[in-house]
């Protein structure tokens, strides 16, 4: 892809901007861009650059984002809102073409990262609360205040905030310490600089191990703390929305297809038309695997039916059928159902509702799963005016209770040895 209409390669070193900006490391990629860590000389910060790809679509896709993001930095001057802030922008020639570069605050690593980092195992409950209240206040800001849809929520897309400064985020301090060793005199004009935030980050991870270590010895110790816990229960959780690429104004939608498979809400698939609610879909969708580890929905194609039908049987398993009504009142429905309202290809479903799938497969107490469906399952009903929005989830009684343990299932746990 580095080539003409695609990438712009970059080297550490390079400047952007007239030499205001000046590369240190990549950050990630994705289809249309590559982000990179740079420096803003003006300011002193660290700073995220995308560097779009070169060719007219993509070129068309920075400039659509740039306005949505432009828009939301500008209606949320006190920055509560939970979404990326866009610092700059302008344009970059290079030897493959005109590249639009966005430059945004710079954030810690994907709660996708974050998911992988546990092991898949599933964030405490208390986190999966904070990272929850933060998608809805930014869906909530979005859908009501700004009439936009983000259209590709998902774990990918919602980055840590590091509260202290950008670079204490542990995980990513791990594998990129960013002011801890700095090279070849890149990093605050050169010569090795001890990292305050370091040594912060390792006396707030010492004490909450001797506070787990005590909650689990008066359990009778239930087993020994790992570094991954020492991590997770040393970040403050705060996270943001990105990737606005794809979002759009409800009254003006993009495409009939939006959404990441695994995210995309029933009504996309059927195309009966969507809006703020398909976000709430994704939204379900993404709480769920971050108290779990995995995917809500991950269909997969069979001989005889298609992807989209096998994703219809798994929502209707969990969730029960779909009325007839909305089942064959899209353009796609007669792909998928017969008149009555019935799979046409996949005809024995088998139920299983998400409170029992809670307990059973993820070893949830039956408290916590109750509570946490009585949350999801409004979230997730097949009739998209029906969903609770953003804001009347953040009134959800699940939000603003805590779980007495950061540990998930010691809850549970502490049960099973009460019963003993
Ligand atoms: P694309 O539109 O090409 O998918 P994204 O905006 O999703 O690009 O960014 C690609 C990746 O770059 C993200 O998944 C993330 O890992 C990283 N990234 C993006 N923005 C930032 C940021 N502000 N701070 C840190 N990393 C970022
Ligand atoms: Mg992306």
């Amino acid at each position: 892809s580095y080539r003409r209409g695609g990438y712009h390669a970059v080297r550490i070193g390079d400047k952007f901007s007239g030499g205001r900006y000046i590369a240190q490391r990549k950050l990630g990629w994705g289809q249309f861009s590559t982000v990179w860590l740079v420096y803003d000389s003006q300011t002193s910060n660290y700073v995220a650059l995308k560097i779009q790809k070169s060719a007219r679509e993509f070129a068309q896709s920075a400039i659509h984002e740039i306005e949505v993001v432009s828009a939301l930095t500008k209606h949320d001057p006190e920055n509560k809102k939970c979404v990326i802030r866009l610092v700059d922008h302008f344009k970059h020639r290079g030897p493959n073409g005109q590249h639009f570069c966005m430059v945004f605050e710079f954030l810690g690593n994907s709660i996708l990262q974050l998911i992988k980092y546990n092991r898949y195992k599933g964030l405490p409950l208390n986190k999966v609360r904070d990272i929850c209240r933060c998608i809805l206040t930014a869906l909530d800001y979005l859908h009501r205040q700004l009439g936009i849809i983000h259209t590709d929520l998902k774990p990918e897309n919602i980055l840590l905030v590091s509260t202290i400064n950008p670079s204490n985020d542990p995980i990513r301090s791990k594998t990129i310490p960013i002011l801890s060793k700095p090279e070849g005199g890149m990093y605050n004009g050169g010569g090795y600089v001890v990292n305050p935030i370091e040594k912060k980050l390792k006396q707030r991870a010492r004490r909450a191990v001797a506070r787990i270590t005590a909650r689990r010895a008066s359990l009778g110790g239930v087993r020994p703390v790992t570094t991954r816990d020492r991590c997770l229960d040393g970040i403050d959780f705060r996270c943001k929305v990105v990737d606005f690429g794809n979002a759009c104004w409800a009254n003006r939608p993009l495409a009939d297809e939006i959404q990441t498979r695994q995210y995309r809400a029933p009504e996309v698939i059927l195309q009966s038309g969507y809006s703020h609610s398909a976000d709430m879909w994704s939204f379900a969708c993404t709480a769920f695997e971050l108290a779990t580890g995995e995917m809500m929905f991950a269909p997969k194609s069979g001989q005889s039916f298609s992807e989209d039908e096998a994703h219809l049987a798994l929502m209707m398993e969990m969730l029960g059928k779909m009325p007839r009504k909305i089942a064959i009142g899209g353009l796609r429905s007669k792909d998928y159902f017969d008149r009555y309202g019935d799979l046409k290809r996949i005809r024995r479903l088998k139920h299983c509702p998400l409170t029992c799938l809670l307990t059973e497969k993820y070893k949830f107490c039956m408290n916590d799963a109750r509570d946490f469906a009585d949350f999801l399952i409004p979230i997730l009903d097949f009739v998209p005016e029906k969903r609770p929005t953003a804001h009347q989830c953040l009134q959800h009684p699940w939000l603003n209770k805590s779980s007495e343990f950061s540990v998930q299932n010691l809850d549970s746990q502490m049960s099973k040895l009460q019963v003993k």
